[in-house]
C-alpha cells in the first residue's frame, strides 16, 4: 500500500512539473503539500477522483501587466506586475503584495498557493491569493515609490475590490506603499472601501495589524514549547530578517522573557549577546524605515553586538529558531548545526524559509517545527479582523484585536497538533498544517460542483 501511496504521490508532482516548467519554488511548496495530503485524500472516498488537489495546484486566474512609470531623472522605467488568484472556493481571494527584485511567477504562485491553505487554517472566510512587482523599493525616492505604486494600482484597480480580491502588504509594501495604492484606488474606483488590508489607522485600518505576524508566530511557539512543559523564559532565540515580521517577533519574546540574540539582512547577520530588547527594538523600526537593508549598522550602533558578513544567523547556539526573512533562508546545513546546537523548535515566521531537506531533517530528529504557512497566518488573520472592522464600520481595542488574534492562533495550533500527532506522540505540524488546510477549501470546492 505505502507504494501505491508513493507512486500517486510521484505521480502528482511530475504531472504539475510538466505544467509547471521552470519555477522551483512553486514545484517546492506544491511538493510539500502533496505528501502530506495524498495519503489522506486516499483514506477519503469521497475525496478521491475529484482532483481536488490539481484543481488546487492550478490558479483561477493569473494577471500580469505592465507597470510604467517616470523615475526622478524624468526616465521612463517598465516594469511587471502580477496578481495570482488562486482560490475563492471560501471567500474573496486574499493575499499580500511583494515588491522585489526576486518576484516572478514561480515565487508568487507559491506563495499564492501556501495562501490558499494558510488562509483556511484561520477560519476566516478568505480565500488565497498573492501578487507583486519585480520592482525594488531600495533606493527609490519617496515620490517614485509613490508614482510607482500609483501605476500598479491604476492596472490592479481593475481585478480586485472589497468582495474580490483584497491584497495587503509583504516584503517591500508596508504602511507607506499601502497608503499609496488605497489612495489611487480611491481615486480610480471613487470609493471608500477595505480593498486593502494594513492601512494606515487614520483610514481604516486596525490596531495590532502591524505586529500582527510576529505577534502570532509567538503566541504559536509559546503553545509549541508548552507541548514540551517550557516557555519562552530565559530562551535564547535567533531571529533572521530585521523587517516588520522579524520586529514582531522580537518584541514578544523580549516580553515574555525571552532573549532573541541575532537579527539579520542581506549583507549579514548580527549576534548581540546582550539580547536585543528596549530601545533596541525600537532602533529597528528606524533602520528600517531609513530604505538602508543593512544589519550591520546595528552592530556599529551597539558595542555589544557583533557582524558576520555574508552568513546566516544558524550557526548561532539557540533553544527556539524563527527565521523571518524570506524562502529559502534555511537549508540542510543549517538544520544540522541548529540541531547539533541543541535547538528544541524552529517556529517560521516567514513564508517557506527552509527548503524540503531542512524540513525532513528537523521532522527525522523530532525537533518542534512549524511550517510558515501555520505559524506566520497571525498576519492575514489580523488582515480578517481589519475586514470585519471595516465592514461593521468600527475600530476594536488593541486588546480585543489581540485577544482574537491569540485566540486563533491556539485554534490553528489545536488544528495543526488534530491533524497532525503521530504514533509516538510527535506533532508533525507541516503535516496537520497542510491537512487541516485542506480539509476545508475542499469541503467548499467539492459542494460547489467542479470549480
Ligand atoms: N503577506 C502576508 C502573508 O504572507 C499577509 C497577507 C495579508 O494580510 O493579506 O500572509
Amino acid at each position: 500500500e505505502q507504494y501505491n501511496i508513493d507512486q500517486k504521490i510521484q505521480e502528482f508532482i511530475a504531472k504539475i512539473e510538466a505544467k509547471n516548467p521552470n519555477e522551483p519554488e512553486f514545484l517546492q511548496a506544491v511538493k510539500e503539500v502533496a505528501v502530506t495530503v495524498i495519503p489522506f485524500i486516499m483514506t477519503k472516498k469521497e475525496y478521491t477522483g475529484m482532483k481536488l488537489l490539481e484543481r488546487m495546484a492550478e490558479a483561477e486566474r493569473i494577471i500580469i501587466f505592465r507597470v510604467p512609470w517616470v523615475d526622478d531623472k524624468g526616465e521612463i522605467q517598465v516594469n511587471r506586475g502580477f496578481r495570482i488568484q488562486m482560490n475563492s472556493a471560501i471567500g474573496p481571494y486574499k493575499g499580500g503584495i511583494r515588491f522585489h527584485p526576486t518576484v516572478n511567477l514561480s515565487v508568487l504562485k507559491f506563495l499564492a498557493f501556501e495562501q490558499v491553505f494558510k488562509n483556511s487554517l484561520t477560519t476566516l472566510p478568505m480565500g488565497g491569493g498573492k501578487g507583486g512587482s519585480d520592482f525594488d523599493p531600495q533606493g527609490k525616492s519617496d515620490m517614485e515609490v509613490m508614482r510607482f505604486c500609483q501605476a500598479f494600482m491604476t492596472e490592479l484597480c481593475k481585478h480586485v475590490g472589497p468582495e474580490t480580491d483584497v491584497p495587503a502588504g509583504d516584503i517591500g509594501v508596508g504602511a507607506r506603499e499601502i497608503g499609496y495604492l488605497f489612495g489611487q484606488y480611491k481615486k480610480i474606483r471613487n470609493e471608500f472601501t477595505g480593498v486593502l488590508t494594513g492601512k494606515g489607522l487614520a483610514y481604516g485600518g486596525s490596531l495590532i495589524r502591524p505586529e500582527a505576524t510576529g505577534y502570532g508566530v509567538v503566541y504559536f511557539a509559546e503553545q509549541m514549547l508548552k507541548t514540551i512543559g517550557q516557555t519562552f523564559k530565559d530562551k535564547i532565540v535567533t531571529v533572521s530578517g530585521f523587517g516588520n515580521v522579524a520586529w514582531g517577533v522580537i518584541k514578544k519574546v523580549s516580553e515574555l522573557g525571552g532573549k532573541v540574540v541575532t537579527i539579520s539582512g542581506p549583507d549579514g547577520y548580527v549576534y548581540d549577546k546582550d539580547g536585543i530588547d528596549g530601545e533596541k527594538i525600537d532602533y529597528l523600526l528606524e533602520l528600517r524605515s531609513s530604505g538602508n537593508n543593512r544589519a550591520e549598522d546595528y552592530a556599529k550602533k551597539y558595542p555589544s553586538a557583533q557582524f558576520f558578513a555574508g552568513k546566516r544567523p544558524w550557526e548561532v547556539k539557540c533553544d527556539v529558531a524563527i527565521p523571518s526573512a524570506t524562502q529559502n533562508e534555511l537549508d540542510l546545513e543549517d538544520a544540522k548545526l541548529l540541531v547539533e546546537n541543541g535547538c528544541v523548535c524552529v517556529t517560521e515566521a516567514a513564508n517557506m524559509p527552509s527548503t524540503l531537506d531542512a524540513i525532513n531533517y528537523f521532522l527525522d530528529n523530532k525537533v518542534l517545527f512549524s511550517p510558515g504557512k501555520a505559524s506566520n497566518a497571525g498576519g492575514v488573520a489580523t488582515s480578517g479582523l481589519e475586514m470585519t472592522q471595516n465592514s461593521i464600520r468600527l475600530n476594536w481595542t488593541s486588546e480585543e484585536v489581540d485577544a482574537r488574534l491569540k485566540e486563533i492562533m491556539i485554534g490553528i495550533h489545536k488544528a495543526c497538533r488534530d491533524y497532525g500527532k503521530e504514533e509516538d506522540g510527535y506533532v508533525n505540524y507541516v503535516k496537520g498544517a497542510n491537512i487541516a488546510g485542506f480539509v476545508k477549501v475542499a469541503e467548499a470546492m467539492l459542494a460547489q460542483g467542479v470549480v
